[in-house]
């Protein structure tokens, strides 16, 4: 079997940045993506606070940083990563393809959008539940939806989602938004917007696609006639192939400082997957460069 210097699995802006650093450092490198390049960015409408980019589309971007590293030569696989095997001193990442070797191993898997877990929406996931306004707004036009959360990401949503639809209710399980601001205050006087606090939805209901949903507010129950449910409740890792080899913790974050080490000999986390306190594309580009660095410095000493 071909053995890689560094295999990279996630293909965000950590992955990517990594890539981009490792093949200028003159290694070989492979970067393993499940679905398409860009990760999370990739479905974010807008990206206004990357320094130097005064405001650039999630998607353009994610696009402008996979061609900066395919043009250097890094390899990149569209393969699910299923498996992987960091026991000896050649590591093994399994796709649902094949199994790649490599000397050291950079995880990049970001973090994927939390469930509310909640009566109707897996049933009804793709018919009328979405975890992406950006990909799936459209749909919905002039049409009444809910969308849940008190962040940054669902309040830009909601704002988004008030451009296209007719109402936009924001379910949020608080008295209070943890979001900016800014968009807090956008959001209060947006006329389409109305604001449901101290809120949980207890069902999604629907024949087809969805028709409705059961709000509890206070202990009391309301429903509201929609026809879609974008859920914005943040985000959790998805790092249990590697939790045999790395040290996670209570959340699921593997165990990594700033210098991206992790309890494994070799293995570097970089991004939205470890232990951090400030999860954005500045930190995970930066986590990406370091990533690189130290995988650089395992491999010359
Ligand atoms: P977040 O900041 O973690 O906010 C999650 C929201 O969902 C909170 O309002 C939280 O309520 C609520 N929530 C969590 N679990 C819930 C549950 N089980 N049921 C109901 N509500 C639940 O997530 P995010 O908005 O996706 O943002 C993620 C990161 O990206 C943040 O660091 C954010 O600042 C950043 N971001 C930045 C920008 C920007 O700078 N323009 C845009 C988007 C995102 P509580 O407040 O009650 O916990």
């Amino acid at each position: 079997m071909y053995v890689k210097d560094i295999l990279i699995i996630g293909a965000g802006p950590a992955g990517i940045t990594a890539a981009i650093y490792a093949v200028r450092y003159g290694f070989t490198v492979s970067v393993f993506e499940g679905l398409s390049v860009g990760g999370q960015i990739a479905t974010t409408n807008e990206v206004e606070n990357y320094p130097g980019i005064e405001r650039i589309a999630g998607f353009e971007f994610s696009q402008k940083l996979y061609n900066q590293a395919k043009d250097m030569d890094a390899e990149f696989f569209t393969e699910n990563v299923i498996a992987v095997n960091f026991d000896e001193d050649i590591k093994t990442v399994t796709t649902d393809k094949n199994t790649y070797a490599g000397k050291t191993v950079i995880i990049a898997t970001g973090a994927k959008r939390r469930k509310i877990n909640c009566i109707g929406e897996s049933e009804f996931t793709g018919k009328g539940v979405s975890y992406c306004a950006t990909c799936d707004g459209a749909f919905f036009k002039n049409k009444d939806v809910a969308i849940v959360g008190g962040g940054n990401t669902a309040l830009e949503d909601a704002l988004f989602l008030a451009n296209i639809c007719n109402k936009v209710y924001l379910i949020h399980r608080r008295d209070e938004f943890s979001a900016m601001k800014m968009l807090s205050n956008a959001v209060k006087n947006h006329k389409k917007i109305e604001i449901l606090y101290n809120s949980n939805i207890d069902e999604i209901i629907g024949e087809k696609f969805v028709t409705s949903i059961r709000i509890l507010q206070d202990g009391n129950e309301i429903v509201k006639d929609v026809s879609g449910v974008f859920v914005a409740i943040g985000t959790e890792p998805d790092n249990g192939i590697f939790s045999k080899y790395v040290t996670l913790n209570k959340t699921g974050y593997i165990v990594a400082d700033e210098s991206c080490e992790t309890s494994a000999k070799g293995i570097y986390a970089a991004g939205d997957c470890r232990t951090k306190q400030l999860r954005q594309i500045v930190t995970a580009t930066g986590d990406g460069a370091v990533a690189a660095f130290m995988a650089a410095n395992y491999l010359n000493y």
